[in-house]
């Protein structure tokens, strides 16, 4: 029995599915999860010695490729001073400055451990401010796992609260409308009709939970003009697009301004960092100087901070975005000419450095487009290419990262073992 199998028998007994989080559990696709032991650069090496050219970067913040050398030194660095206060450090002030420096939407910001906590917070702050209830999201977009967030509609035009979740009140779930992204007129029809009701609209306007799956321009748009008309606040989670898809996030290749953006991955640079922020009289309605309550024990950490500042240094040098969108276009533009049998329908697209592989036609636009996609043959490039050394998210819904550390014979490596892999 190899090593992945005995840990992942082990971890079976005392953790639910074997795994801290669902996705990392291969039951998409089958087998046994990696259980991995060292990352470094682009590579990570799992327990029973295999190295794999790694496209999850654990899940998105790790840009820099893993234990980036400069990261490592401030969390060493930091950690030596102190794991954690309690109270105010300068860390957290160059943090607050540096994301208001790159994002301008971000007048004030609020530092917290997770992207669930800065969503969840965000709604609350919007609900708060609005004295309104109503919250709309689209079908595919994640935004953590609070409650009123875990609510994806059915096919169909608007469809109130189905939980995706067990566990969810109807209740909570009343209060989420679920519209289909990218469907400008829906989102007309449910301000027409309900938008003296509507606190908060929240989007991800690159969606990276259903593969990759970029917003029209007119969608945003639209849907800020109807959020500005209506009074509701516009919320763009940028937890995976922030510092991912460009230097200003999604905000600044669409040109579309939000009220609140939601950040994290990135920014913690592979350390628990979320942060929430946007219009100074918005945020000014959070404790101590507004009603709105939000806390966090270990918000701001230093030892996270520091990781995250360190990364975002590096991301935000000149060049930086042009040299990793590069990488990432390189990639995409092998996968697409990767020879294949006529019956194989497969394509890839990216926006920075994210990136979306497709068992269709053409790129997917909406959530019905992406449950289109041949999942089987999706599983079975998984396999293939996991045997070949890449490591690609063990799911057809997930968005691939490219980093800093991919080297051009990586990137050459992992089309080798696409167009292996799609010749069958
Ligand atoms: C990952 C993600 C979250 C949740 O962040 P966690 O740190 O996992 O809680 C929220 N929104 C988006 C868009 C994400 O990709």
């Amino acid at each position: 029995m190899s090593r992945n199998d005995q840990l992942f028998e082990r971890a079976q007994r005392r953790i639910p599915g074997g795994v801290n989080s669902p996705v990392r559990a291969f039951r998409a696709v089958g087998g046994t999860p990696r259980f991995l032991v060292r990352g470094e650069g682009a590579y990570v090496w799992d327990a029973d010695g295999a190295r794999y050219i790694d496209y999850v970067g654990s899940w998105g913040p790790l840009i820099l490729g893993h234990a980036h050398p400069a990261v490592v030194a401030a969390v060493r660095e930091t950690a030596l001073a102190g794991l954690s206060f309690g109270a105010p450090t300068a860390l957290e002030v160059e943090m607050a400055e540096l994301l208001c420096q790159a994002l301008p939407s971000i007048e004030l910001v609020r530092l917290v451990s997770s992207g669930t906590e800065a969503t969840m917070s965000a709604l609350r702050l919007a609900r708060g401010v609005t004295g309104r209830s109503l919250l709309v999201k689209f079908e595919g977009c994640y935004h953590g796992h609070a409650d009123a967030l875990l609510v994806k509609a059915g096919s169909g035009a608007l469809t109130f609260g189905h939980p995706s979740s067990a566990g969810v009140p109807a209740e909570t779930a009343a209060h989420t409308l679920v519209l289909g992204f990218n469907d400008a007129r829906q989102l007309e029809d449910a301000f027409r009709t309900r938008g003296a009701a509507i606190a908060a609209v929240i989007v991800e306007p690159v969606a990276g939970n259903m593969n990759l799956v970029p917003a029209r321009q007119e969608f945003l748009e639209v849907l800020r003009a109807l959020c500005t008309k209506h009074g509701a606040v516009l919320i763009f989670d940028e937890v995976m697009t922030g510092f991912r898809v460009g230097p200003r996030g999604a905000q600044g290749l669409y040109g579309v301004t939000p009220d609140l953006t939601t950040l994290g991955k990135v920014i913690g640079g592979g350390m628990p960092v979320g942060a929430f922020g946007g219009r100074r009289d918005i945020m000014a309605q959070i404790a101590p100087l507004g009603p709105v309550y939000q806390a966090g024990t270990l918000s701001g950490n230093p030892v996270a901070v520091a990781a995250g500042l360190a990364t975002l240094k590096c991301v935000l040098q000149p060049g930086f975005f042009e040299r990793l969108t590069a990488t990432t276009a390189t990639l995409v533009a092998g996968l697409n000419a990767a020879p294949r049998p006529d019956a194989v329908a497969f394509c890839a697209a990216h926006v920075g450095a994210m990136f979306g592989v497709y068992f269709r036609a053409r790129p997917p636009e909406s959530y019905a487009e992406v449950m289109q996609s041949d999942r089987a043959a999706f599983n079975r490039f998984f396999h293939a290419l996991l045997a070949d050394g890449v490591y690609l998210a063990p799911s057809a819904y997930e968005a691939g990262f490219v980093s800093a550390a991919h080297s051009a014979a990586d990137i050459a490596h992992t089309v080798g073992a696409a167009a292996r892999a799609l010749a069958g």
